[in-house]
């Protein structure tokens, strides 16, 4: 059984508001995405690493990838229109089949820690499909298409989902067959695991695991 790392990052990252996308933009003189990618690299349960990205990326990354002598880095395979397009993409190079275990995680997750990452393999070795989530501290609402307050959410039932999410790679790649099939789109891997059928196990993930959006976010963490 080997463990695959997935980093889909292939997004335009059109919110930040720069030129070139959110995951190559730098914060303390390092790449947000060398941050994340150094962070599988370093974890001895993880043994390869395959990243999505826009072919017009491909020089770019790979100079971050020699310069960090980020060994397990497998290959980088070309993104697609949609993140599950770039995922896919990613899977079918991996040779993973089986009881592999795949782990997807956003490129722009940069504070993921390795603890974080152990505890999904163990929780995906467990469960065959795992999330992290949050609790939600806020009230959520429905809002209806004329702004007006549709319902309030129980909040109780409710959680954010993080990555990295994993997933035993037979149920990953025939969950992206039947949500092509039937034409669903999720906002997450586990969305297609979930709408295929298949039950996925959550358990706690990080404050700090943030995703990086907006161009406030990443100043926060230059260090002046
Ligand atoms: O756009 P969003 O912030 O949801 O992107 C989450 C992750 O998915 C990012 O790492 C982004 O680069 C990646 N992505 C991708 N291919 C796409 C869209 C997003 O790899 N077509």
């Amino acid at each position: 059984m080997k463990v695959v790392a997935i980093i889909p990052a292939a997004g335009t990252g059109s919110r930040v508001g720069a030129k070139i996308p959110k995951q190559y933009l730098k914060y303390n003189g390092l790449e947000v995405i060398a941050h994340t990618v150094a962070k599988f690299n370093t974890c001895r349960e993880v043994d390869e690493i395959i990243i999505s990205a826009m072919p017009e990326h491909f020089v770019r990354l790979s100079i971050i990838i020699r310069k960090n002598n980020f060994r397990k880095v497998k290959t980088i395979v070309e993104g697609g229109a949609t993140r599950h397009d770039s995922v896919q993409n990613a899977l079918t190079v991996s040779g993973c089949s089986g009881n592999d275990i795949v782990l997807v995680h956003d490129s722009v997750r940069p504070f993921v820690s390795t603890r974080l990452i152990k505890e999904t393999i163990n929780q995906t070795a467990k469960h065959k499909c795992a999330v992290p989530v949050l609790p939600i501290a806020e009230t959520v609402k429905k809002i209806s298409k004329n702004d007006f307050v549709d319902v309030t959410l129980d909040r109780s039932t409710l959680a954010t989902a993080q990555t990295p999410q994993g997933f035993r790679a037979d149920i990953l790649q025939s969950s992206f067959q039947y949500a092509k099939k039937m034409k669903f789109n999720g906002t997450d891997e586990s969305s297609i695991v979930e709408f295929a059928g298949h039950k996925v196990k959550s358990f706690p993930g990080e404050q700090s695991n943030i995703k990086i959006t907006t161009k406030e976010d990443l100043k926060k963490f230059n260090k002046s």
